[in-house]
């Protein structure tokens, strides 16, 4: 299920991505000589879900695009798994201003815990002539998430009466009902 969208519902998500997107460009910034990031480079562009905010963010994106981008965007919704996100057209993202969270990180340095070990991991390759990296370099994904779960949850609430908050959705399922919806294509 894709809510429908007032701004008032993200005026807190908006402010978040806003502060998201200024840590990634400092960060960016202070090692552009170590990161090979680039227009055209999509490696990062695996086929994810989102929650339910992300999913309307998405869906009120995609109803702005011209019916035949979506009827091309809608011819690769057959690919599922680690397939290349169906928002990639010739390497560059359909939705980019309107992109989710994880993608404004892409290729940056992440620090993530699994099993209670925690790692930093980025794109093999940025940062390779670096042997260690400050903590201010560093996004803290679980920091990310929890914001990002709590945003959810008081959006889902509001919107979404009844539903599950933590019920993902793919970018192909937003696809599709956004064509189902508008009749676009
Ligand atoms: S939404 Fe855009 S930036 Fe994110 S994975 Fe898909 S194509 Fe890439």
């Amino acid at each position: 299920m894709t809510a429908k969208l007032s701004p008032a519902d993200l005026t807190g998500y908006r402010a978040f991505i806003d502060r998201v997107d200024q840590f990634c460009h400092t960060i960016s910034s202070d090692y552009a000589s170590e990161i090979a990031c680039k227009a055209g480079c999509s490696r990062c562009c695996l086929h994810i879900s989102l929650f339910p905010i992300e999913a309307a963010v998405v869906a009120a994106a995609l109803a702005e695009l011209h019916g035949e981008t979506l009827q091309l965007l809608a011819d690769r919704i057959d690919r599922s798994g680690d397939d290349p996100c169906p928002l990639l057209v010739d390497d560059h993202c359909a939705i980019y201003q309107s992109r989710p969270l994880i993608c404004r990180t892409h290729g940056l340095p992440l620090l993530i815990e699994s099993d209670g070990v925690k790692r930093v991991t980025f794109c093999e390759d940025n940062f390779q002539g670096t042997a260690t990296l400050p903590g201010s370099a560093v996004i803290n994904l679980e920091t990310l998430n929890s914001t990002l779960t709590a945003l959810n949850c008081r959006f889902a609430a509001e919107n979404l009466p009844g539903a599950d908050p933590s019920a993902r959705v793919t970018i192909a399922e937003i696809i599709k009902s956004v064509i189902a919806s508008e009749d676009k294509i």
